[in-house]
């Protein structure tokens, strides 16, 4: 089959061989991936194996089911929830899959979507219906990170709420507290393009804090926030996301920023505020993510800004380093 790979300092599409299903698992003919920005910051720093297939957000149709597989047809539509679980270690019994030992996660630790084929264990399918487009699969990863995110905000009716840094999972984030009949959603952004996308994902309000910092919003408008999730991994958003909470607000760290933030105590603790690190989502997150896009209650699929082939994948990586107006970008691999 043909797959992007890994290879020293990019991806090049290769051919290699088709993978097997293993006795509790299948293979999924990939229909699309949706390309991450781990995946771009990985490729960029090195971080990748020579001959690794990325792409952990993919949907797709079961092709070939393992001897010791039930409950799976061929030609069946899925959505692959890309973490291994082995359910039983401690990490996995507290909600923290991606930090279980046991188990590759796919795109990750194991080949994944970008790719024509992919093997599954069968225990990390989920069915879509027949009636809605397949393409809906990829679109599951990411809001299940928001939903995660989201439901560590602790925020419903009658709340605000900042969601810092409006990249795929920002925008995903907007999308899952609206969704939450979160009232006020303000997004802040650098991107001209991505601040219009915040805008179409249903922000309320939408801050370019290459003018105007989110400390001087909420001294202009009064109302402090009560859930900040902090999607940007900038210098400072930490500091500045605990100054613009409300008493007993939250902070939802969900960028996989590198380095470290000084946090004021006498606010932490005076306000009763909390700082949480939100990282993936476990299966109820994924499986609440399928059902939010095949009923539309949430238009993930609305973030796509473009769709491209295997071989225009490599090169789609590389743009997505510096995305401008680029928000989300899907890979076809039958395409
Ligand atoms: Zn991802
Ligand atoms: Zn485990």
């Amino acid at each position: 089959m043909r797959a992007v790979v890994c290879v020293p300092g990019g991806t090049e599409v290769a051919e290699v061989p088709d993978p097997v299903s293993a006795a509790d698992g299948v293979v999924v003919e990939v229909a699309a991936c949706g390309l991450c920005g781990s995946d771009v910051h990985a490729i960029e720093r090195g971080h990748t194996v020579e001959g690794q297939v990325l792409g952990h957000e993919f949907g797709g149709r079961v092709v070939e089911i393992g001897a010791g597989v039930t409950g799976w047809r061929v030609g069946q539509a899925v959505a692959v929830d890309p973490l291994g679980s082995c359910g039983a270690c401690r990490e996995c019994r507290r909600g923290l899959p991606f930090r279980c030992a046991g188990l590759p996660n796919i795109g990750i630790t194991a080949p994944g979507g970008f790719a024509e084929y992919a093997a599954v264990p069968a225990a990390q399918l989920v069915a879509l219906p027949d009636d809605v487009p397949v393409e809906l699969g990829a679109h599951a990863e990411p809001l299940a990170v928001a939903l995660h995110a989201v439901e560590l905000a602790g925020v419903g009716p009658g709340d605000a709420a900042l969601v810092y840094g409006v990249g795929t999972i920002g925008l995903n984030c907007v999308m899952a507290l609206k969704a939450a009949g979160v009232d006020l959603v303000v997004g802040a952004g650098r991107s001209a393009g991505r601040r219009a996308a915040a805008r179409a994902a249903g922000a309320d309000v939408v801050i370019d804090t290459r003018e105007t910092s989110v400390a001087d919003h909420v001294a202009a408008t009064g109302r402090p926030f009560d859930a900040v999730l902090e999607c940007s991994a900038a210098p400072g958003a930490v500091e500045e996301a605990l100054s613009v909470l409300g008493s007993g607000g939250t902070c939802v760290e969900v960028a996989l920023a590198e380095g470290s933030a000084s946090v004021p105590l006498v606010g932490l603790v005076g306000a009763g505020l909390r700082l949480v690190g939100s990282c993936a989502f476990a299966r109820p997150q994924f499986d609440a993510a399928v059902r939010a896009v095949v009923t539309g209650r949430i238009a993930a699929g609305d973030l796509i800004t473009e769709r491209v082939g295997l071989d225009d994948t490599p090169d789609a990586l590389v743009r997505l380093r510096t995305p401008g107006e680029l928000v989300r970008v899907l890979t076809l691999p039958g395409a």
